[in-house]
């Protein structure tokens, strides 16, 4: 079983949506799939821009926002689908929209506090992932969408959770394990989870890669791919430099490293779950797949 996750940028739009479908179906013939899923390109910028303008009480921004979102998943649904499956896919998407709406015409008038901008801000991965998992479904492959913020369990340091090991293990073994025993590809919300208490959370930016990582560690997984918009790990960003070196391996220590020193291509917090089990990292490009990425090791 391995584990991947693509992020934002490769699930920019139907095109990627598709492109990624096709590498997730190149390994799917071979080995059992967890995929973990960000939000599409910009979302999560916007989502906290709609805080920031309920913070100062702009209700009406916050909710034409929102509804500019909306709009924007619908069209990448329907621009690869328009079988039944798509419209099931709608009411979901606008399901969770009118959830978030009703939130934010509850909250107008009060204090904006970190829990309720992580209640907000979560609704990236929740409107990305059952897009994603019916491109799959599509495409051939049975799966299945799931909100981290039912098996994702964290403290409650919201806006930077971390994830708590023994109870997310309990959540995983019940909902995903069984999923995956029966060849459905779990199609994961990253970057949230949950307090004991219920509470959204988030676990940083950039945290979808946190939570493939303990995923992969509490799943046990052969590996973790990261699917990325570069061809690896180079020892400077690859767009701002032409002279960009990329390293073929890397040792855990080093990556983490470089990606707390300022490197983006990872968040630096996901390098300890995977270590913990000695669980290798493969950093692959989306849009060259067949290129020879990073490998992140002992
Ligand atoms: N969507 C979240 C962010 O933009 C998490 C992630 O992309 O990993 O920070
Ligand atoms: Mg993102």
């Amino acid at each position: 079983m391995i584990v991947m996750k693509f992020g934002g940028a490769s699930l920019s739009t139907s095109d990627g949506i598709l492109k990624a479908c096709r590498i997730i179906k190149k390994y799917w013939r071979e080995e059992k799939i967890v995929l973990v899923v960000s939000a599409m390109k910009g979302i999560t910028d916007k989502l906290f821009l709609v805080s920031e303008y309920l913070k100062k009480n702009n209700i009406k921004e916050a909710l034409k926002l929102i509804e500019d979102i909306k709009r924007s998943h619908i069209k990448a649904l329907y621009e690869f689908d328009f079988r039944p499956q798509a419209v099931k896919t709608e009411s979901e998407i606008i399901n969770l929209i009118s959830r978030l709406t009703n939130f934010i015409n509850n909250i107008s008038q009060k204090r904006i506090t970190p829990a309720r901008v992580d209640f907000i801000v979560s609704f990236g991965e929740r409107l990305s992932c059952p897009i994603v998992a019916n491109a799959l479904e599509m495409n051939g492959m049975p799966a299945h969408p799931i909100d981290a913020s039912h098996i994702m369990a964290t403290n409650n340091d919201f806006g930077n959770a971390i994830p708590l090991y023994k109870k997310s293990q309990h959540h995983i073994n019940e909902i995903l394990v069984p999923l995956i025993n029966n060849n459905i590809i779990p199609v994961v919300t990253g970057y949230i989870g949950f307090t004991h208490d219920g509470c959204s959370t988030t676990l940083g930016r950039g945290g979808s890669d946190l939570s493939a990582s303990y995923l992969a560690n509490l799943l046990g997984a052969k590996a973790l791919y990261l699917w990325k918009d570069v061809k690896g790990f180079y020892d400077v960003d690859p767009n701002k430099n032409k002279n960009a070196k990329k390293f073929m391996k890397l040792s855990y220590k080093k990556a983490k490293a470089l990606a707390k020193k300022g490197a983006k291509i990872i968040y630096y917090k996901a390098i300890e779950p995977v270590k913990n089990k000695n669980i290798p990292i493969y950093i692959k490009s989306f849009i060259d797949p067949e290129e020879i990425g990073t490998t992140v090791g002992k």
